[in-house]
């Protein structure tokens, strides 16, 4: 569910970015959650409510929502206004207004309708220590970071006002922090050729410093409003061919490896604001079918979900278990697939984290119905223990080969009640379990009182 920040300008001056006065800094005035958070005067309870309202007359559960907060750069924006802003989002699920940000958090945790996932968007340079804090407050659990190369004479170019080292340095941070991180990727940038995009995209997942769990895919544009067009008019830049682009797209899709999640390939931009370069909206999809099943080794292409609706056969999952480094922490890749490479659900371990006598698990997902609900045959991967054998094993890795005693989950808060009930606490912004002895039933726990503080 997309929520709109009020416009508000960005500090940054990037040349593709479209800049019109009543619109987020990077959207135009016509992009359908524009249009939305304008309707509702950017508001977020209201905003999150019609949102609710829609996806429950589609017919979709409304249970369990992943947030996302778009326009411009939000961490750059007055610190109140982020508080305010997230406060409100929590309202808007829980239906009730809130005496402050945690009052408002907290409450989701019971709510009909939880934040079990939380992204904010920003730029690599404002995302610092203090940034990240207030991301832990906020109840976050994945940033999505605007990379868009890894070049920094292509920054300069094109006055990203940024370097390399500062997406390197955040996205370390973030890691470090229980963070998912995303990169926004553009291909096609001014001063950029196909074969250096190529290559760019490589060192994307040869360099341990980077290495994001998912991508966006975002093919540059020339977009009314922004000064690229004027380079454009002026000839100083031409953008690829469509064709270019899908044998560009094709080839990256075709060599990620099978830790990343490629969730969008091109920018929801009305194409009348599209002045040059490729207006097929479902480029995307083009690029899949040109590639065939299994072109793609990304988690979405693999997906239960959009495997079972495209027809695959489904045959049990086993765990499955792959070892990176990144960011300078140890990375444990888990999944449940099955012999086709159909995820069932998986799971991210780091460690170090906060030192080296703990781990994080940055995420655990389970893969659902919500695709295609509804249509027959589909039976829930959810709900049936690959969460808990999942997490298990982490446990299992974390204390046996790490050698580690406390075990942190940085889920969305209203997901931390599942935790509970495999024997985690509350620590802060985590879920905390100490491992100390391991695998005893959490009898205990069960028969406790329920240690999240109801109001
Ligand atoms: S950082 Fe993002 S929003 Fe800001 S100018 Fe650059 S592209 Fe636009
Ligand atoms: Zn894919």
């Amino acid at each position: 569910m997309a929520v709109m920040a009020q416009p508000m300008g960005c500090p940054g001056h990037c040349v593709y970015c479209p800049s019109f006065h009543d619109s987020p800094r990077s959207y135009t005035p016509e992009s359908p959650a524009v249009l939305r958070g304008h309707r509702y005067e950017y508001d977020p309870r209201r905003q999150v409510r019609e949102r609710l309202n829609m996806f429950e007359a589609m017919g979709h559960p409304t249970d369990k929502v992943e947030l996302i907060v778009m326009g411009g750069t939000f961490l750059a924006t007055p610190p109140e206004y982020q508080y305010q802003f997230i406060q409100g989002c929590y309202e808007g699920l829980n239906g009730s207004r809130a005496g402050g940000l945690s009052e408002a958090r907290d409450g989701n945790r019971w709510a009909a309708h939880r934040c079990v996932g939380l992204c904010v968007e920003t730029r690599p340079d404002f995302c610092g220590d203090a940034e990240v804090a207030r991301l832990l407050e906020f109840g976050c659990t994945r940033v999505e970071l605007g990379v868009q190369t890894l070049a920094d004479d292509t920054y300069n170019l094109v006055g990203r006002g940024h370097t390399v080292e500062d997406v390197a340095t955040a996205t370390r941070l973030l890691k470090d922090r229980g963070f998912k991180v995303y990169y926004h990727w553009m291909p096609g940038l001014p001063g950029t050729t196909p074969e250096r995009d190529m290559e760019l995209f490589g060192h994307l997942f040869s360099d341990s410093r980077f290495r994001p769990d998912g991508l966006k895919l975002y093919p540059t544009l020339v977009v009314q409003g922004s000064e690229l067009a004027l380079w454009w008019r002026q000839g100083h830049y031409t953008p690829y061919e469509t064709e270019t682009l899908m044998e560009l797209l094709c080839y990256m899709k075709s060599s990620l490896p099978p830790y990343v999640r490629v969730s969008r390939i091109m920018r929801d931009i009305p194409t009348q604001f599209i002045l040059a370069g490729c207006k097929q909206s479902n480029l995307g999809e083009m690029v899949t079918r040109r590639l065939g099943p299994g072109g793609c080794r990304c988690i979405r292409c693999r997906e239960y979900g959009h495997r079972l609706r495209d027809g695959w056969g489904i045959s049990t999952p086993h765990l499955h278990r792959m070892d990176y480094e990144a960011s300078d922490g140890q990375e444990v890749f888990l999944t449940m697939e099955d012999d086709s490479q159909t995820l069932w659900g998986l799971l991210r371990l780091r460690w170090p984290f906060e030192g080296p006598d703990a781990a994080v698990v940055r995420e655990l997902h389970v893969y659902g119905p919500e695709v295609g609900l509804g249509r027959r045959g589909m039976r829930a991967a959810q709900h049936q223990g690959l969460g808990e054998t999942l997490m298990r094993q982490a446990e299992r890795v974390a204390l046996e080969e790490f050698r580690v005693s406390r075990l942190a989950v940085l889920s969305g808060v209203g997901a931390q009640e599942y935790y509970v009930n495999l024997g985690y606490r509350p620590q802060g912004p985590y879920m905390c379990r100490n491992l100390t002895p391991i695998f005893t039933p959490p009898a205990r726990l069960r028969a406790g009182t329920n240690p999240l503080p109801r109001r």
